[in-house]
Formats: structure tokens, C-alpha cells, sequence
């Protein structure tokens, strides 16, 4: 059995979560099973291993499970990406279009020094609008996206159209 496969048998998928027609990826069953959780954390360090990287950008929620951990086997700090209201600071904000109406993420003004090479993490891409806001975040404040990492790709979902093209994107699981 492969990694991929062990990580992958952790995850159990939840039918209409949080809504019904929804098949929702459940990863609580993978960070409780603990060498999933850690064969998880390896796994998304790997491919940016000797990369230079200066900050992991998580997002919220599930992006910070993994997110804080990866920016520490990666040499870099951790930068959280939210949803309205909760950062304390002076914040940018980024709309971005769901099935029904619109959300916003986002992000300190002072979180990323302009020029620094940034990886955005999160649990899962569906659509990928959350990481495509979060990308655009960076951008103003003129960070340099050198990857994205994510445990869980929908593929069929193609968000990773939505993403900077010529940048790497890592999933280690896809569906
Ligand atoms: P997107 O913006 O790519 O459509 O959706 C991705 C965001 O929604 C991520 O922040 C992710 O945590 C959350 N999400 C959407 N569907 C699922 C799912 O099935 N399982 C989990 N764990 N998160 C999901």
C-alpha cells in the first residue's frame, strides 16, 4: 500500500455536508489516525524541499491544521488568510463568487514583504475560488506565488484553471 493510499483511506467522504447533493471530504478521521497525520505533513513538505520559501500562506480554516507545521519543515514563517472580520489588524479583502452569492478572504497589509516567494496551502481545492482570491491577495501585496499545496484535489472540479499558471501545484490526493 502506497502512502498516497494510506492518507487516502483516512479521509471519509460524507454525503450532502453541509448541503445536500455535497459529497464532503471529511478530514478529521485523517488527523486522528496518527500515522496519517504525520505521513500527511511529510508528504506535503516533499516536493518543496531545498525550495526557498518565505511564507506558507494557510487558509482558514483547515488550511492552518497543516499550514503552520509545512512552513516549519520549509524554513519559512506562517501567514494566516481569513474570512471577514477576524484578522485584528489592517486587513486587504478579496471577493470571490460561490454557487450562491459571494464570499471574502483576507489578509494582513503587512503579512508579506513585497518580493517574497510565497506557497498558498489548503485542506482541499474544489473550485478553486478561495485559493484564486487568496492568490490575488499575495499579488497585491506583491508577494511571488512559487507553489501551491493542498491534500485533497477535485480534479473534475478543474480549479486548478483558477490558479497562476507555471506555478506547481501539489495534491496528494486526487479525485
Ligand atoms: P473552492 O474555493 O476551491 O471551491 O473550495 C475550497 C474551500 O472549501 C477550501 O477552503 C476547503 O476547505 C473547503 N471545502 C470545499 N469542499 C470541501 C470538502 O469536501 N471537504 C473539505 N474538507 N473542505 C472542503
Amino acid at each position: 500500500q502506497s502512502i498516497t493510499d494510506y492518507i487516502s483511506n483516512t479521509i471519509r467522504t460524507i454525503p450532502d455536508f453541509p448541503k445536500k447533493g455535497i459529497q464532503f471530504k471529511d478530514i478529521t478521521t485523517l488527523l486522528q489516525d496518527k500515522r496519517a497525520l504525520e505521513l500527511t505533513s511529510y508528504m506535503l513538505a516533499q516536493p518543496f524541499r531545498n525550495r526557498s520559501v518565505d511564507f506558507v500562506v494557510g487558509l482558514e480554516s483547515r488550511g492552518f491544521l497543516f499550514g503552520t507545521n509545512l512552513a516549519q519543515d520549509l524554513n519559512a514563517g506562517f501567514v494566516p488568510v481569513r474570512k471577514p472580520g477576524k484578522l485584528p489588524s489592517k486587513t486587504l479583502s478579496e471577493m470571490y463568487a460561490l454557487e450562491y452569492g459571494e464570499d471574502h478572504v483576507e489578509i494582513h497589509q503587512d503579512a508579506i514583504f513585497k518580493g517574497a516567494k510565497v506557497i498558498i496551502h489548503d485542506d482541499l481545492i474544489a473550485t478553486g475560488g478561495t485559493a484564486s482570491a487568496a492568490s490575488k491577495l499575495i499579488k497585491r501585496l506583491g508577494g511571488e506565488i512559487v507553489g501551491y499545496s493542498f491534500i485533497i484535489e477535485l480534479s473534475f472540479l478543474n480549479g486548478r484553471d483558477q490558479l497562476v499558471q507555471n506555478v506547481p501545484i501539489e495534491s496528494i490526493v486526487i479525485e
